[in-house]
């Protein structure tokens, strides 16, 4: 697989009747695919009815093909168009957090490709709260899978030019709107059951959610200690892996410090990846700062570019701290488990 990958230079203002999104929209009626921002990471697009489309997402991104793909879309006709019905807690969820980060999974009426759902007669839908998507979704006017653009396993990417690093060369285009905002993907909340679960915890926050919803748990799976398969078929694959093995530090500050120093004992090389306060309190060089530990939603909008910044070649190893499952510190959370090679933990 190799073509000529498209990089429309940055639209900072964009219509969906602008000379790059008329071009990325007419590769994605083309059956191409095309990478995309939107407020959580970018998206690797492809029209969802269309399974030859939707397979070349598979082949970009060397994704397992029993992982369905969430279908983007701009407006409510398009979820009508993709589901059987839309029941009464689904119009609260959509009015309270769209456009954003917040994923449905409704029963699917089989207008999107078998691939995209992955036979499980479920289809995973939201609506994202970027122009340059939404722009894209309206002059394409067809509802959008859409993945993360990045090779599978790897850290998504937050930038166009991650993007170009992972799929230069196996993708049609890449629109670039800059920096994303929330920087982790959205949250998956399954519908189809009579009490919602979270099958994957992302940009609207459990605590969110309980503004709408009367009951809400989290997947047992998700929690771990279970041997349950996880509802969410993604959820079981090594995820967000940098190039260097990462451990997940818990624990005082002085514990941190305690791991650095054993670590270079033996010679290792070390990559670190802080809050601000604890970089502030450690002495070493290789540190990439991540915001703030009191201001998570900072943490969530730096952790894949952090984690894309060690090469194999500079580090051993990289220590990375942990940080509290309040809010959007969940989603964080529970990437970095996923990324984690190891966990250190203070006894
Ligand atoms: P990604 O597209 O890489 O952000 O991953 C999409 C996530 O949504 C994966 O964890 C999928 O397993 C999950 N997902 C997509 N469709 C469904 C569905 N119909 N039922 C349950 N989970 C889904
Ligand atoms: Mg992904």
């Amino acid at each position: 697989m190799s073509m000529q990958t498209r990089m429309w230079k940055k639209l900072n203002h964009p219509q969906k009747n602008d000379e790059a999104v008329r071009e990325a929209a007419q590769l994605l009626l083309d059956q191409q695919v095309v990478a995309f921002p939107t407020e959580t990471v970018y998206g690797l697009g492809a029209d969802a009815t269309n399974k030859q489309a939707v397979q070349r997402i598979f082949e970009a991104k060397g994704r397992p093909s029993d992982n369905p793909l969430i279908v983007h879309v701009s407006d409510r006709a398009q979820v009508e168009s993709l589901t059987t019905e839309i029941p009464p807690v689904a119009a609260e969820l959509m009015d309270a957090f769209w456009p954003g980060p917040l994923t449905l999974i409704f029963h699917s009426n089989g207008a999107a490709a078998e691939n995209v759902t992955a036979g499980l007669g479920t289809v995973a839908v939201r609506m994202p709260d970027h122009p340059l998507a939404l722009a894209l979704l309206k002059a394409a006017d067809k509802p959008l899978a859409a993945p993360s653009a990045n090779r599978s396993g790897r850290p998504s990417p937050t930038t166009a030019s991650h993007v170009y690093q992972d799929l230069d060369g196996r993708i049609a285009g890449i629109l670039n709107g800059g920096s994303t905002g929330v920087g982790l993907e959205s949250t998956v909340l399954d519908i189809t059951a009579d009490i919602p679960v979270i099958l994957r915890p992302g940009g609207v926050t459990k605590e969110d959610l309980e503004t709408v919803l009367p009951r809400v748990v989290v997947d047992p799976a998700l929690a771990g200690g279970t041997e349950e398969a996880p509802k969410s078929p993604g959820m079981k694959y090594k995820h967000y892996a940098p190039e260097a093995p990462l451990w997940l530090v818990e624990g005082k500050d002085s514990f941190f410090a305690e791991t650095l120093a054993a670590c270079k004992a033996r010679g290792e090389r070390v990559g670190i990846i802080a809050s601000r306060e604890l970089a502030d309190a450690i002495d070493h060089d290789r540190i990439i700062r991540c915001g703030s530990r009191r201001h998570l939603s900072e943490v969530a909008e730096s952790l894949y570019g952090a984690l894309r910044a060690f090469k194999e070649a500079d580090v051993d190893v990289i220590l990375c701290e942990s940080f509290p499952e309040t809010g959007v510190g969940a989603a964080v959370m529970n990437r970095l488990n996923k990324a984690a090679e190891k966990k250190v933990k203070d006894q």
